[in-house]
């Protein structure tokens, strides 16, 4: 077995306001070993994004321990590369100014990184881009340069945080399998927060069901697809229903009459 990159145990988290507290996480157990592609589904306000805000060193637990490489994680941001829904690229600077910025203000920009940098953008095929400005870009090449400036550092853990949830269908589902392919690749660690049930099926080897607020995990499924790694074809493949229905019926949709609707709608999309 490959050894444990993120290991979180019996984990809390209260938010603290004026008027009250609220538990937005409450006894949450998780580990991701190294190579891994794990997704996070759940409903919407149930905690994902806290839970990788605490990963990344943003906010600290109420009790429990997160640990990363075996230490608990004492620096914000340390090892993690963090992908958000929104790309922030910065309009004035070009590609590769953007790909850098990343390593400019963590003070690691130096030959070596810098040339590592380029060779990324040069493999997944935005060299010719790289003297554009992000208005320039398509909103899928956007998130892939976002991708790349994220890569750059080596970080051991990747957090994406509904990275596609901007895109249209279409481009969402190029850039979904695109970015799958250079995660791959690149032999990264990662964890997909989505409330698409298909994205997560098609890309992860393993989902995580999260309960309503506060978190928990409600269920674990590995992911076995007798399809070629790509998440399009994964979504060909005769076991993705079943598991579509399987997390559906986790996310407490099925009796609901609405969501019988949706599902019908959900399901012709996602194939
Ligand atoms: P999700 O990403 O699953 O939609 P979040 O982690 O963003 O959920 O939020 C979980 C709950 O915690 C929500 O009820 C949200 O309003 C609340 N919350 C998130 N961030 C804060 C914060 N900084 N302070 C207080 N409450 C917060
Ligand atoms: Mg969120």
């Amino acid at each position: 077995m490959k050894p444990i990159i993120v290991e979180l145990k019996d984990v809390r988290l209260i938010y603290h306001d004026p008027q009250a507290e609220m538990l937005a996480i409450d006894t949450l157990n998780l580990t991701v070993r190294e190579g891994e592609f794990v997704a996070v589904v759940g409903p919407s306000g149930s905690g994902k994004t806290s839970m990788l805000s605490l990963l990344c060193g943003l906010i600290t637990p109420t009790s429990g321990t997160i640990r990363l490489n075996g230490r608990e994680i004492m620096v914000p941001g340390e090892g993690i590369g963090y992908m958000l829904q929104r790309d922030h690229l910065l309009d004035w600077r070009d590609v590769e100014g953007n790909v850098l910025l990343g390593l400019e203000v963590k003070h690691m920009l130096n030959q070596e990184t810098r040339s590592r940098a380029m060779e990324l953008l040069n493999r997944y095929g935005l060299h010719d881009f790289r003297k554009n400005y992000p208005r320039q870009l398509s909103g899928g090449m956007r998130q892939k340069v976002a991708l790349i400036r994220t890569l750059a550092f080596d970080p051991d853990l990747l957090l994406l945080d509904e990275p596609f949830s901007s895109l249209d269908y279409q481009s969402r589902l190029r850039v979904s399998d695109e970015m799958h392919e250079i995660i791959k690749d690149e032999h990264k660690t990662a964890i997909l927060v989505t409330h698409d049930i298909a994205e997560a099926i098609s890309m992860a080897d393993r989902v995580i069901v999260f309960t309503e607020r506060p978190a928990s995990v409600k269920r674990e499924l590995s992911i076995k697809l007798s399809a070629p790694p790509s998440p399009i074809l994964r979504r060909q493949a005769p076991e993705f229903r079943g598991y579509f229905d399987l997390i559906w019926k986790e996310l407490d949709n099925g009796e609901q009459q609405t969501g019988i609707q949706l599902r019908t709608s959900v399901l012709s999309e996602a194939n």
